[in-house]
């Protein structure tokens, strides 16, 4: 296919960041040739992280493992004739994204900032085993984003006949080249491609491990129809305020975790989690509008944690609707215990939140103040 590949090493843009990345070698491909006319074509770039779409079966094992990027693209002759300037990104290792942490998501923040200034838009390929969590996360990161970043993959690998990688990578990639009449970018943000739909990505969950549509989006609608064509959604998609630069936001602190209640924890559980060392947040998923047990044993482990400057924020159990603190008696004595509420919010939303405004060293109260705030369309308000 003519694919030139050359390496290209990454410097540190700032002093502060904390990068194993740094001056590390990743491979850069050039998927199509940069063509020589006065009519400027969408120039993309895709960052190759891992995931099924670039897997291939170890022929001893059996299990699927992530292969090279060049070994993907082969699989999709088809992308030659978009009519784009594209590059590529591979990490040296590509991953299975539940092997991801946040470290893997400063990663792709970071050649988003480096190259955010020579590309009109960005298609990140991951695994969708992670996927919610990384786009949920990214849109937190990259704050004053003007450009696309769409982050798809697949179910079945691309060398498989009924491969949704193919279709997957191809309307990404028109997605992040789609522009508005005055030539700039439809898409302004962080989203989820997967078969037909198009998803905010910090509203969307994956929901089916054997669906092509493997992904839903309870509480928001998808961003565009994708059928015969392509059909934004004016009235959803995101629009950011002023005209700031981009700014990358790489703090991330993980010391959050879920705590998902049942009929029958106990408070030796509840007191014992709320107890792990250099805890700061804990996203609650509770049942229906919000609620928990009445127990004044539990309600106090939730208060003494709160008092000892704990963050935690109720989210349901249930996908659609939201958290309403007042709806119930049981729902109200955990916000009167000093649980925050967390709206609509995913949980895949709701954790990379917490990580992301601990990780930007703001007092306790300001991460309370901000969870119930939406930052880039990520709950209802
Ligand atoms: N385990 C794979 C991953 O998340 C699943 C997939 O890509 O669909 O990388």
């Amino acid at each position: 296919m003519g694919v030139e590949t050359k390496h290209i090493d990454i410097y540190p843009k700032q002093d502060s960041f904390p990068r194993e990345l740094m001056g590390q070698r990743i491979k850069s491909v050039t998927v199509s040739e940069p063509k020589d006319d006065s009519e400027r074509r969408p120039k993309l770039l895709i960052i190759y992280t891992g995931g099924t779409i670039g897997m291939i079966e170890n022929p001893e094992t059996g299990a699927l493992e992530p292969f090279d990027f060049e070994n993907l693209i082969d699989n999709v002759p088809r992308i030659r004739r978009l009519d784009y300037d594209i590059d590529s990104f591979q990490f040296d290792e590509p991953l299975d994204s539940s092997a991801m942490n946040p470290s893997h998501w400063q990663d792709i923040a970071y050649v988003i900032d480096c190259f955010y200034d020579d590309y009109d838009g960005f298609v990140v390929l991951h695994g969708t085993d992670t996927m919610a969590y990384t786009a949920s996360a990214l849109s937190f990161m990259l704050e004053n984003l003007r450009k696309p970043v769409v982050i798809t993959g697949s179910q079945l690998p691309i060398q498989e006949v009924r491969t949704d990688g193919e279709e997957n990578l191809i309307t990404s990639l028109q997605v992040a080249a789609a522009r508005q009449d005055d030539g700039s970018p439809v898409l302004e943000e962080v989203a989820i491609l997967f078969e037909n739909y198009l998803w905010r990505g910090n509203r969307a969950t994956k929901y089916s491990a054997d669906n092509f549509n493997a992904f839903k989006s309870s509480n928001f609608p998808r961003l565009a129809k994708i059928g015969l064509g392509i059909t934004f959604r004016d009235d959803v998609l995101w629009r950011p305020r002023g005209n700031e630069p981009l700014k990358v936001h790489y703090g991330m602190d993980n010391n959050v975790m879920y705590l998902s209640l049942f009929p029958g924890i106990t408070d030796t559980m509840i007191r014992h989690a709320l107890n792990t060392p250099g805890l700061r947040g804990v996203v609650m998923k509770t049942y229906g509008a919000g609620n928990g047990p009445s127990d004044p044993n539990f309600l106090e482990a939730v208060r003494e944690a709160i008092e000892r400057g704990l963050v935690i924020v109720n989210t349901s159990q249930c996908d659609n609707g939201m958290v309403d603190p007042h709806r119930y008696k049981t729902g109200s004595a955990l916000y009167g215990a000093g649980v925050i509420s967390g709206h609509d919010l995913t949980s895949e939303a709701a954790i990379t939140k917490l990580m992301f405004l601990f990780g930007q060293n703001y007092p306790v109260n300001k991460v309370k103040e901000m969870m119930e705030t939406p930052l880039v369309g990520e709950m209802h308000h």
